[in-house]
């Protein structure tokens, strides 16, 4: 990352050609049309430079307001509340996209697309993150239309091994058993089960002395 005097004087110089190639080429009439497109590209490319600089710059001198009655950053002139086209992230260290979001109306959307606050994916060094945030929603999933629960869910897939978080429950997909899997699926409690069946799960419980829970293991 850049400090404050480096990032304000390369976007000074940045605008400096902007403006230079507006001015000198783009704004002349007797152009030539070949010319004009090189010169509009070259134009283009700078843009590119300016939005990318400007991820960099931390607003330290505040907005000013311009003619289009908005407010723009006194230094790498980006509108307040217009979101950034591309992310920045440093090599080291923490990396942080997006803040966290939850569902935030009480309405009943027409459709999922409606509904959606974010639904993203990151591939991280080959494991696969992804958030799904949304409002309630009408489907018609099933027969008849339904209406989808708003929910935040963060899904973690890893060697074929799926965890997903919401705000009710954690749930573990294993990936596919060895010997051939079966075509029913059933659920249970753990005191539901025969002691014989749970010795076929390997499957630890932490708990302390008090006997609340504190997390599981599964072997692999
Ligand atoms: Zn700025």
């Amino acid at each position: 990352m850049k400090d404050k005097k480096t990032l304000k004087k390369e976007l000074k110089n940045l605008f400096n050609s902007m403006d230079f190639i507006c001015d000198n080429f783009l704004s002349r009439e007797a152009a030539e049309e070949k010319h004009l497109k090189i010169f509009y590209n070259i134009y283009q490319q700078l843009a590119i430079a300016w939005e990318h600089l400007g991820l960099q710059c931390k607003h330290w001198d505040g907005f000013r307001k311009t003619k289009e009655k908005n407010e723009a950053c006194r230094i790498c002139g980006k509108i307040k509340g217009v979101d950034d086209q591309y992310y920045l992230l440093p090599r080291s260290g923490r990396k942080k996209i997006g803040k966290k979001l939850f569902p935030n109306s009480k309405k009943v959307f027409e459709n999922r697309e409606q509904a959606t606050i974010v639904n993203d994916t990151v591939d991280f060094y080959g494991a696969s993150l992804n958030v799904d945030v949304h409002n309630r929603h009408k489907s018609k999933l099933f027969k008849d239309k339904i209406t989808i629960a708003d929910e935040r869910i963060v899904t973690l897939k890893e060697c074929g091994i799926e965890c997903s978080i919401d705000q009710h429950l954690i749930y573990i997909k294993m990936n596919k058993p060895l010997k051939k899997a079966g075509k029913k699926k059933y659920g249970a409690l753990l005191w539901e089960l025969r002691r014989n069946d749970l010795k076929k799960y390997p499957i630890i419980i932490d708990y302390d002395e008090n006997r609340n829970f504190l997390g599981l293991t599964i072997l692999k």
